[in-house]
């Protein structure tokens, strides 16, 4: 204030009037800060702990053996900056949150109408491996983050046979994540022995046009990608990858397209948490998706991508402990992206 002594009333207002405005500016910035966000994982972290509502999905049986304890947070900011709490190193299978990763080949692959005229972009209104929800549009009315979309969209990925599909498609997600994952065989075989529906969902999909002869094999490469393993930091960084407009953060490689990034997110915000995707995007705001295996991504886009494991899922499917933590940090984080102050 000292530098404003002995000018005119006006210029001490207008002196004043900087400072509140430089405060606000970087009161918002704070919202980001190093602190805050620590604060807001151990916050997250602390409050859930305890919390064992919910259960390990089971139709998968390999699913239901999975420690039900893991609890692992990572927020990724559009910058690189990793931040963790519990458990990061304990790995999960990808499960749903894989179809995101598959979508962005594909686009890049044949340009982001391709889904849109195959097995379009909406949502279905019924669980996400419905078959009544295929008949009512003859697999049209869908979309590439459903089970019949998903296998639809692994069927588009081009290769002259199976290891060269699957190559493209462990090459995409590895460089989402900035690393090489795994297939957990373990989870693969038990729901490749089990996956009856996911080959009827497949069957109908190529019956109705949406998918090549190949249907039985895009299932199984389908049962694969669900089956990669990964921890809570994999996802963290996938996710910032998507916040970052397709550009891994740690990596700096332009993974996708800059320009599908708004369509995928599109299709997370409504398709992104199985029957709950309204409820989640009315709480939060934010894209995201989740797996059975207990993961959820979601994103605020050029903020963060933010991550949660923790296995025992709620009626819906979506992880108990995830959908709380991430909620909870976004909000403290300013991270949704509906909510602006008016000027
Ligand atoms: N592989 C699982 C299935 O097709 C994925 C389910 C999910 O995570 O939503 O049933």
């Amino acid at each position: 204030m000292k530098y404003f002594i002995g000018f005119r009333k006006g210029s001490v207002m207008l002196g004043l009037l900087l400072i509140g405005l430089l405060n606000g500016a970087l009161t918002s910035a704070a919202d980001l800060s190093d602190n805050n966000i620590k604060q807001a994982l151990r916050d997250a972290y602390q409050k859930y702990r305890g919390l064992d509502e919910g259960e390990n999905a089971d139709y998968i049986p390999a699913l239901a053996e999975v420690d039900s304890s893991i609890y692992g947070i990572v927020l990724v900011t559009a910058g690189g900056k990793v931040y963790t709490e519990g458990d990061v190193k304990s790995e999960v299978s990808i499960q749903s949150i894989s179809k995101v990763f598959t979508m962005a080949l594909v686009m890049d692959q044949d340009g982001t109408q391709e889904l849109v005229q195959n097995m379009g972009v909406d949502a279905t209104g019924q669980v996400f491996n419905s078959i009544v929800a295929i008949e009512q549009y003859q697999g049209a009315e869908m979309n590439p983050l459903v089970n019949a979309g998903a296998i639809a969209t692994t069927g588009l990925v081009d290769g002259k046979d199976y290891d060269e599909i699957w190559g493209k498609i462990a090459r995409e997600y590895n460089e989402f994540a900035g690393r090489e994952l795994e297939v957990l065989e373990d989870v693969y075989q038990s729901e490749a022995a089990t996956n009856q529906r996911n080959r009827a969902i497949a069957s109908l999909m190529h019956a109705y046009g949406h998918i090549d002869e190949n249907f039985l094999r895009a299932t199984d490469i389908y049962t694969r990608q669900c089956s990669v393993g990964v921890n809570a930091k994999d996802l963290g960084v996938m996710a910032a990858t998507l916040a970052n407009a397709g550009k891994n953060p740690v990596t700096n490689k332009q993974v996708t397209s800059a320009e599908n990034v708004p369509e995928i997110l599109a299709v997370m915000a409504t398709a992104g948490l199985y029957d709950d995707a309204g409820k989640w995007l009315y709480k939060t705001g934010l894209p995201a998706k989740s797996g059975v295996g207990g993961g959820i991504i979601a994103v605020s886009p050029g903020k963060f991508g933010i991550a949660v494991i923790s296995p025992r899922l709620d009626a819906a499917g979506n992880s108990v402990r995830a959908q709380k933590a991430i909620a909870d940090i976004s909000n403290a984080l300013g991270g949704n992206p509906y909510e602006v102050t008016p000027r």
